[in-house]
């Protein structure tokens, strides 16, 4: 017997009208399709009549689910890979299933569609010739910084996904460590009623979320303009972690190597600071 497919199926993240035909289509054909959560799934799938049973396959069980779902493939069922919203695994469930088809010889098969990163990168207004997808930075302040220092030399626009809680603090970190005059756009609620799509500088669109709170609600994409190149080339070579651990080595005390980092590299001295702390905690 020859193996299922796998098709990966990206769904709206917003606006219903933009699935397409094929995709309701193929959803409607497979035997099962494992979904993010199931009950959200239901609801757009009993939308549009799709009656296919639906398994559960999340960030906590997928790589217990792979053995299973590899079978079923194996065994000439053909599956379906969807997330809440948007395109599976960008920032979504699904990277081993997908890995392990394509290693068992499974023919994987995209049908494309949505994706906030993608959306919001085409309205930006920022380069989109060369991108790097960051997807979400870590939810504390330190480790968040951290990350955002090690982006500092990046010449490519950022995409970042954040959550509304968190939009605000992430906007004040990057105006921390990658300063407020650089440029960046804030896609919110895409597809949706209260889509906003707005460029500014890092400073602006911190200033300008801090005093509307509208803006720190539903579903939003951060980008933000790479380094300049003439930045990046003054400070390539000098990766921020290696500075800061050859400084700390040698006896330099961490408020010394925060400044010291911060002349050399840019950017504040507080964020070397806390990156220091990062890195003398016990791993
Ligand atoms: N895989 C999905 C995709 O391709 O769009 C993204 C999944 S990720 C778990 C969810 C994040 O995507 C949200 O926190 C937000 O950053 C972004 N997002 C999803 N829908 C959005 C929308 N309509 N407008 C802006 N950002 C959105």
């Amino acid at each position: 017997m020859s193996f299922g497919t796998l098709y990966v199926v990206a769904t709206p993240i917003g606006n219903l009208t933009d699935w397409s035909p094929r995709a309701r289509e193929v959803l409607a054909s497979v035997d099962l399709i494992a979904a993010e959560d199931t009950r959200h799934s239901r609801k757009l799938l009993q939308h549009f009549g799709i009656a296919t049973p639906l398994t559960a396959m999340h960030a906590h069980n997928e790589q217990q689910r792979v053995e299973d779902l590899l079978g079923r493939l194996r065994g000439g069922q053909s599956l379906a890979l969807i997330s809440d919203a948007g395109t599976p695994l960008l920032s979504d469930p699904g990277f081993p299933l997908v890995r392990a088809a394509l290693r068992a010889g499974v023919r994987v098969s995209p049908i494309p569609g949505p994706s906030a990163a993608m959306a919001a990168l085409s309205v930006c207004g920022l380069p989109s010739d060369r991108f790097t997808f960051e997807g979400f930075l870590p939810a504390k302040g330190s480790a968040r910084k951290a990350r955002l220092a090690e982006l500092l030399d990046e010449t490519r626009t950022l995409i970042f996904f954040e959550a509304p809680h968190r939009l605000l603090d992430a906007l004040r970190d990057m105006v921390a460590v990658l300063g407020a005059e650089r440029e960046a756009t804030l896609a919110r609620e895409l597809t949706k009623t209260f889509e906003t799509v707005r460029l500014g500088t890092l400073g602006a669109l911190a200033d300008w979320v801090a005093g509307d709170e509208d803006q720190q609600r539903g579903e939003c994409v951060i980008l933000v303009r790479g380094a300049s190149p003439l930045v990046a080339e003054e400070t390539a070579g000098i990766g921020q972690e290696a500075l800061l651990r050859s400084l700390l080595a040698h006896g330099v005390p961490v408020k010394g190597a925060a400044a010291i980092a911060a002349d050399l590299l840019g950017g504040s001295k507080k964020t070397y600071y806390q990156i220091c702390l990062e890195m003398q905690k016990p791993a």
